[in-house]
């Protein structure tokens, strides 16, 4: 059974009038438990518990404390990884397999201890060259970069530990506060989070608010409270041009990790069967990744070939019970995200695209939000299913004419947030890769991935870095100051 209560004000709440909503393993569809159901007021608490703590409590300019709470952090969840684990497998319906990854051994290495180390070495400070503008005598002049103040932080379902914790690192090792909003659908792995912060940690009350709430809304007293100074938020394009909307209104700066719809680029001399052998394994977690390359182009020459291929490794993917580390697979979150998925699987076949396999649920599961592995082939880079984030199972493979033509293709998408370049020439696949507008890239399968390694989108895919030094100072304002030299 995980934490019902939320954090606000460094205690451990139940909601306004002890309202509670059932979370709900998706591979099984059975309620694991309830959690605290926020409201609107508790999320107002939430924000002037943050906005006391960074107006009156020593945390903005205390490094050390914030060093060394950031490291109980990180001890306390380590402590309970193996409860996290089982946690997140539960409420996300992700494979443990991705647990020892991604989901969470991977962000736990990483993203409050990096951050915890950059308090001391990050560039707090830098000298101008000193000089006289007006003729009234030099002046000795410095930069500073401060906190930002307090920082609403909205967390989607897909990857929530990584995300809240990709967040979170940076985020206190600026100086900053925050109020973590997270998922409907995952809420326990946040209230875990805040009941280590409340039991195991020092950081003082209110720098850290976890709210939970069955109801999006609720996160709009975030985007428009004016006691709020940033928004860092990861979700969809659409709620992040809603939450730009709403923050325009106070004028606060927006921290936006969007949808993806990168290309897997295999260009000629590539392993192509290697490749294409490997190809279900975008069904990762059923596709629910925003860097997911779900639009595989290939020479067109190849594809009549290379359908066949990647439809055995379709076909073989291991998917079904979450809890069985052979699985690469499991269910989508909800019944809501399988009707859109399906529901772009038809569009798929009525605009057109071959469905080489999958595009339904699967037979031999009688519980679980699950889709088939579905690959179509000779898709057309402008159709509905080659433009738009399907978040589900669903691979694309487009034919390109030449290498030019792969590169109008993967660049004909209003998103640009990843993707990955195969090719038997290292400075060839660079040279594509100076010419993809995407924030990350993998060549011949390298990973980019890390705490220090900047993390967003050019596009439609969000504005601004998550980690990397640039994920530090997105969490400061800066400040320039001069005096009369001595
Ligand atoms: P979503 O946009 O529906 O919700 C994300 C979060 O925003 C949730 O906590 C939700 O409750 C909250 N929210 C919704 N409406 C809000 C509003 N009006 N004001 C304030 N908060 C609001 O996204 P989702 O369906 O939970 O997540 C999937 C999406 O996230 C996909 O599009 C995926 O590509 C994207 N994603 C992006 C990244 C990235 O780093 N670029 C990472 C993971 C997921």
């Amino acid at each position: 059974m995980g934490e019902l209560r939320m954090l606000i004000g460094g205690k451990l709440v139940e909601a306004e009038g002890g309202r509670t909503y059932d979370n709900v393993n998706p591979a099984t569809e059975e309620v694991l438990g309830q959690v605290a159901d926020g409201t609107a007021a508790d999320m107002a608490a939430a924000v002037a518990a943050a906005r006391e703590a960074f107006d009156t409590t020593s945390w903005s300019t205390d490094p050390d404390l914030r060093r060394r709470c950031l490291l109980q952090l990180q001890e306390a969840i380590e402590s309970e990884q193996e409860d996290l684990r089982a946690e997140l497998v539960a409420e996300v319906g992700c494979p443990v397999l991705t647990t020892y990854g991604p989901q969470l051994d991977a962000p736990l290495r990483e993203a409050l201890l990096w951050p915890a180390e950059m308090i001391e070495r990050f560039p707090w400070s830098r000298s101008l060259e000193p000089k006289d503008p007006f003729g009234m005598g030099v002046t000795e002049r410095e930069v500073w970069k401060e906190p930002i103040g307090v920082v609403g932080v909205i967390v989607p379902w897909n990857f929530p530990f990584e995300i809240a914790v990709n967040k979170l690192g940076p985020v206190l090792a600026m100086g900053n506060t925050c109020v973590v909003k997270a998922a409907p659908d995952t809420p326990w792995n946040a209230t875990r989070i805040g009941r280590l912060i409340a039991e195991r940690t020092d950081i003082p009350p209110g720098v850290v608010n976890i709210v939970v709430s069955s109801d999006h809304l609720v996160g709009e007293v975030l985007t428009t409270s004016p006691d709020v100074d940033m928004i860092a938020f990861t979700g969809s394009t659409a709620t992040g041009q809603r939450i730009m909307q709403a923050a325009s209104q106070t004028l606060k700066p927006v921290f936006l990790e969007l949808g993806g719809k990168s290309a897997n680029i295999l260009l000629d001399d590539a392993d192509i069967e290697g490749a294409l052998a490997g190809a279900a394994g975008m069904c990762m977690h059923a596709g629910q990744g925003c860097a997911i390359p779900t639009r595989l182009l290939l020479p067109e020459s190849r594809m009549a070939e290379g359908a066949e291929i990647a439809k055995a490794s379709f076909e073989s993917l291991g998917y079904g019970d979450p809890t069985d580390p052979s699985n690469l697979m499991g269910p989508l979150v909800s019944a809501k995200q399988r009707e859109r998925v399906l529901g772009y699987i038809e569009k798929g076949k009525a605009e057109g695209a071959r469905l080489v396999t999958g595009g339904g649920i699967p037979s031999h599961l009688d519980r679980g939000w699950y889709v088939e592995p579905t690959l179509f082939a000779d898709v057309d880079n402008r159709s509905t299913i080659a433009q738009e984030e399907i978040f589900g199972p669903v691979l694309c493979m487009i034919g390109y004419r030449d290498e030019e033509d792969a590169i109008r293709i993967a660049n004909e998408s209003r998103y640009g947030l990843s993707g990955t370049i195969s090719s038997a020439d290292l400075d060839r696949a660079k040279a594509v890769a100076r010419r993809i507008r995407t924030g990350t890239l993998g060549i011949n399968g390298g990973i980019w991935y890390g705490a220090d390694a900047p993390f967003g989108g050019y596009k439609g895919s969000g504005i601004g870095r998550q980690c990397g030094l640039e994920g530090l100072e997105i969490f400061t304002q800066t400040k320039t100051v001069g005096w009369p030299q001595a």
